[in-house]
């Protein structure tokens, strides 16, 4: 039986092959399990003549191939089965788990080793997958397979029915495990439990490095369970996934020739199985994004630490929490509050506060940052020692995890020295402010009886003329002269007529107190009264009174002609204004009112008629 097997082995395994492939292939024409991207007639045309180069190669490199050499073995008794008198049906089933487990590993080393996978990258190239990728294999693997499968075989003593029975299920696996046929479901799940299928295979050759490499067995699906190497599902889905591989996508690759170079072409980057890794390529995402996350905020740390310390060069700052209570301050807010920080940490921001400030100031400051607000504005603070100093600052709130307010950080800058300097220019400026309001008085009153100055009177008066010539109020002007004034100085010395000046300035407006009345000085011994809205009576009447209050003084005068004390004469003038009058037409009036008071006697009011 084995001399007829190894006989007749060519025309078996061809045999058996041929049908097998044409009947994957009209299970995959019509229950396709996805749409090829590919020409179909093409592809099939490079895989198949690269399956041909690769099996006469072999044929040629090692002649005796598999099958010859379990015959050699078996007819010189050499091998560890060999040795054993074992029945026939346990020797081929223990070669069989044996070589399928061998050519698992054999299968992840071709990953894993660079120099395997340049040539096993010919096989994960297919940009489709279905009956003929089970043959696309590089002619040096397959001759690599074959070498440590005879090594394997002369090793274990394998009968030739079993290694027989190993490569045409091998061969026929190998294209169901790749073909792209429609397969029940349920009738699925339960049998990839025993053997591959090609729902578990199709994962192996997805475009995704940790999918790649899963999912390694040939034909007893166990291994990649015990081994750890087991994946269900594409993340993509079955429909969704992409075949082949990231660097051999252009057409160039798919062509007997780029078939054949592909070994010899580009980096061996990205065989990866030292990229495995057990979480799922999304958490290997998730976790590479965190990593550059905490790397950018370890940065922004770095970046904020240097920030904080130029600005702790310069500035004040201070953290407290939402009740106004400490938690942290930089070494120039201890220097300039003259408190160690110790003494600060756990106070209120209350223990810097100067008083300067009203209260409604700091309730406008909390009302700001209490409702998320920034808060900006000058600030004074008493320092330890009692001294106050001055800030420009800002409040910011800080919002915590929440979104209540839990911290406000405030940052300032010492203007102390600046607002000494502006309170200083305030100060001056508020001396001037006065100096001018003194000097504005002054220019209007008379320095030596105080009463208003001629200037004074002048405008005063032509206000007057102005405002009331549309009205029908009347105006009084009283002009005031003293009798015998110049007997008086020549008798008692002119600063005793000073004197004398001032006590009667002084009465004759102690006369007119009502607001708008004006006494001024007019000239040197003469004196002039405006009174707004009094009528002749009432004018004569108080120029009267006004004669007598100086009368009364009784100021000694002996030199007077007509009393033995001081005496004025008065002439008034009092009249409703309209557009023709004028100021001098007035005043003429008075004067000639006041004249004539002097002729007829002195010492008496006249009333210009
Ligand atoms: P009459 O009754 O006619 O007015 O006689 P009188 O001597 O007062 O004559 P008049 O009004 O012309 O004289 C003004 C005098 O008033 C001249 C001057 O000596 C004196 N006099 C004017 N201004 C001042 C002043 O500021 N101080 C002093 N002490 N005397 C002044
Ligand atoms: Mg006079
Ligand atoms: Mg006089």
């Amino acid at each position: 039986m084995t001399e007829f097997i190894y006989k007749n082995e060519a025309t078996i395994r061809l045999s058996i092959f041929i049908t097998a492939f044409v009947l994957l292939a009209i299970w995959e024409w019509f229950w396709p399990r996805r749409a090829l991207t590919q020409n179909k007639f093409k592809r099939w045309f490079n895989n198949i003549a690269l399956m041909v180069t690769g099996t006469l190669f072999v044929r040629v490199v090692l002649p005796m191939a598999a099958i010859g050499t379990a015959y050699f073995t078996e007819q010189n008794h050499l091998g560890f089965a060999n040795h054993f008198d074992l029945p026939m049906w346990l020797k081929v089933v223990a070669v069989f788990v044996i070589l399928d487990l061998a050519i698992y590993f054999q299968h992840a080393m071709f990953h894993v080793l660079p120099v395997f996978w340049r040539f096993h990258r010919v096989h994960h190239s297919d940009l489709d997958f279905d009956v003929t990728t089970g043959v696309r294999f590089h002619p040096v693997e397959i001759l690599i397979s074959m070498f440590i499968k005879i090594i394997l075989i002369v090793t274990w003593g394998a009968p030739v029915l079993a290694v027989i029975l190993f490569e045409i299920v091998l061969n026929y696996m190998s294209m169901f495990t790749h073909s792209n046929i429609r397969i029940n479901k349920k009738v699925e799940r339960v049998l990839r439990w025993f053997i591959v299928t090609s729902e578990m295979h199709r994962v192996h050759h997805s475009i995704q490095e940790n999918e790649t490499n899963s999912n390694f067995a040939f034909n007893i699906s166990l291994w990649d369970r015990i081994f750890g190497t087991y994946r269900a599902e594409p993340e993509a889905g079955q429909l969704g996934m992409t075949i082949g591989m990231t660097q051999f996508r252009e057409k160039k690759w798919q062509n007997y020739a780029g078939l054949l170079s592909t070994p010899f072409s580009t980096n061996v980057n990205g065989y990866a199985i030292n990229y495995r890794d057990t979480v799922n390529a999304r958490e290997l995402a998730q976790a590479k994004e965190l990593a550059r996350q905490h790397e950018e905020k370890a940065m922004l740390a770095i970046e904020l630490e240097s920030y904080l310390q130029a600005i702790g060069q310069h500035a004040l700052v201070s953290v407290a929490d939402r009740n106004g209570t400490i938690v942290e301050v930089n070494d120039k807010f201890c220097k300039v509050s003259g408190y160690s920080r110790d003494e600060l940490l756990g106070q209120n921001h209350r223990i810097i506060n100067s008083g300067v400030h009203e209260k409604e100031f700091f309730e406008e400051m909390w009302s700001t940052i209490t409702s998320g607000r920034k808060w900006h504005g000058e600030l004074c603070n008493r320092a330890r020692n009692g001294e106050f100093y001055w800030v420009d600052g800002a409040i910011v709130p800080v919002r915590g995890r929440n979104g209540e307010i839990e911290r406000y950080v405030s940052v300032r800058v010492d203007i102390t020295t600046r607002k000494k300097y502006e309170l200083g220019i305030e100060k001056v400026n508020q001396s001037l402010t006065d100096a001018n309001i003194q000097l504005e008085v002054l220019s209007r009153i008379d320095a030596l009886t105080g009463v208003a100055n001629r200037r004074h009177f002048d405008e005063t008066l032509a206000g007057y003329m102005s405002t009331m010539s549309r009205t029908d109020v009347p105006l009084t002007l009283m002009l005031c002269d003293v009798d015998h004034f110049k007997n008086y100085n020549d008798l008692y010395g002119h600063q005793a007529g000073d004197i004398c000046l001032e006590n009667i300035a002084k009465t004759i407006e102690s006369n007119f107190t009502r607001g708008g009345d004006i006494v001024a000085r007019y000239g040197g011994e003469e004196f002039a009264v405006i009174l707004p809205g009094v009528g002749k009576e009432t004018a004569i009447m108080l120029a009267e009174r006004m004669r007598a209050s100086i009368e009364s003084l009784k100021l000694e005068h002996d030199d007077s002609l007509v009393a033995n004390e001081v005496t004025i004469s008065v002439g008034v003038v009092s009249q409703q204004l309209d557009e023709q009058s004028s100021t001098a037409d007035l005043i003429k009036k008075a004067d000639e009112a006041l004249y004539r008071a002097k002729e007829i006697g002195r010492n008496r009011v006249e009333f210009s008629s």
